[in-house]
């Protein structure tokens, strides 16, 4: 049975590249059949914190990537990390090593004048541990193989070889008996019952030392998969301005879930010319085979047109639920708590099927949904006051009488009455219509603006237009 994992390190947020390598991990357990682990990596004391804990599993949840088992702490296992070691040595696989950091020193030296990589030259490697000096707490080192090479067979990169020589005696556990990186990894895999890992390639030579271990274990080594890293829409490595920020960031902006995992399972990965992969499909048709080895691009305008296309396929009602579920987090939520909870619901289901059409992200959303909610006289924005002034009053004045008289108010009703007056003004139908939106949204954009009548109602319209009318 397939086991993957996702690996963190709690250090910062989840960040965008992060909650890929969790998707990836994730669809591969779910296409299976199988299970995806979380694992805190949270070996550094100094720089691991409780609150990044939390939003990376927050983080998780909101994109309904929550793994199948409670998280793991890395931190709580040092014990384990330690035995595996000493298991090591007593097997003969690794020793004790007693270099002083001078000794150490003198060998980064020497291959600097050789101009060559630093290694460490193997002279606790075959010494009897009897000679130890009195006092000094030593490291514990894997025997590497001193020549030959390791192959990692890799699902996304190929066949990688790494020349023994290149390995060297690396650390599995510092003096103060705390395990490496590379070490505690290992033994973590190993004990969670790891089948696939599935991780940024910035870890692939990590993956040579890594099979040492398990090779020196007995253990199976697992299947590697290092998939590309994200890079800006420049191609430069992604920094804060090409949306290297935590998934939260992209709650605030306004994504859906549904709309940012489609954008993150194509970086990478593909599936035909589809643009739009719904999350039933992309379990479905994700495979690790058909990663490709190119780093990926981080495309804002692609990311919104996909959250674009989710949003208009959303159920309204749905939408409206995420919407008051996600509105503490939108900059201008406050705008959905200016009426009761219901009223507001009410008001945002009856506009939806106008508001969604337009809108890329939450944060549009909300923008065009204000109307709904301002209280009279309504503020007024610079651009819809410039039409109001240039004439827009005399119109709002001249299409109130009809409007009033109206005995059914509907959008195809309103529409009439609009069309009727622009034709008796001699007015393109636009130039009639500018107007209502200015007077009624205090804007320049909105919905379509015969939606706004009647969402509005009469009531409510009549008493706007009255605002402004000259
Ligand atoms: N903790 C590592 C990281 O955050 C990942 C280790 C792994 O996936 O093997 O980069």
């Amino acid at each position: 049975r397939v086991v993957t994992r996702f690996a963190p390190s709690p250090t910062g947020y989840l960040h965008i590249g992060g909650a890929r390598t969790a998707l990836f991990n994730w669809l591969y357990a779910r296409k299976t059949g199988g299970k995806m682990l979380l694992r805190i990596e949270d070996t550094d004391r100094e720089r691991s914190t409780e609150p990044a804990v939390k939003a990376i599993i927050d983080g998780l949840h909101w994109l309904g990537l929550d793994a199948d088992e409670p998280p793991v702490s890395q931190f709580e296992r040092a014990p384990r990390h330690r035995e595996v070691a000493e298991e090591l040595v007593a097997a003969g696989k690794a020793y004790y090593c007693y270099a002083s950091p001078a000794e150490l020193d003198e060998m980064r030296e020497k291959a600097k004048a050789e101009k060559r990589p630093p290694r460490y030259d193997g002279r606790w490697r075959d010494r009897d541990p009897s000679e130890a000096p009195a006092g000094v707490r030593p490291v514990i080192r894997i025997k590497a193989p001193l020549d030959g090479e390791t192959v990692v067979h890799d699902r996304v990169q190929g066949e990688v070889r790494f020349p023994n020589k290149d390995l060297d005696d690396f650390i599995l556990l510092r003096s103060d008996g705390t395990p490496t990186y590379m070490h505690a990894v290992v033994v973590d895999d190993h004990d969670m019952g790891v089948t696939h890992i599935i991780r940024g390639d910035d870890h692939l030579t990590n993956a040579g030392r890594q099979t040492l271990i398990y090779k020196a274990m007995g253990w199976d080594v697992p299947v590697f998969a290092h998939i590309p890293l994200i890079h800006g829409a420049d191609g430069a490595k992604l920094s804060k301005r090409h949306g290297a920020l935590g998934v939260e960031a992209y709650r605030e902006m306004g994504y859906l879930p549904v709309g940012l995992k489609n954008y993150l399972v194509r970086l990478g990965w593909s599936h035909g010319d589809e643009e739009i992969i719904s999350p039933e499909d992309m379990i479905a048709w994700f495979d690790i085979d058909d990663v490709n080895r190119g780093a990926a691009r981080f495309d804002f305008a692609k990311l919104d047109a996909v959250n674009g296309h989710w949003i208009r396929m959303s159920v309204d009602a749905d939408l409206v639920d995420h919407l008051m579920d996600v509105r503490e987090h939108l900059p201008n939520g406050a705008i959905l708590r200016s009426a009761p909870d219901d009223v507001v619901r009410n008001r945002l289901l009856r506009a939806m099927p106008g508001l969604k059409e337009r809108a890329k992200t939450l944060v549009e959303l909300t923008e065009s949904a204000a109307y709904l909610f301002a209280s009279r006289p309504l503020p007024i924005d610079p651009k819809a006051e410039e039409i109001l002034a240039g004439g827009g009053r005399e119109v709002v004045s001249g299409l109130l009488p009809a409007l009033e008289a109206l005995t059914e108010w509907n959008a195809g009703s309103i529409e009439a009455v609009v069309r009727d007056y622009a034709e008796r003004e001699g007015l393109k139908l636009g130039k009639a219509a500018q107007p209502l939106r200015a007077a009624l949204t205090g804007k320049t954009t909105s919905p379509g603006v015969f939606d706004v009548l009647d969402v509005l109602g009469r009531d409510e319209t009549l008493a706007r237009l009255r605002d402004q009318a000259a």
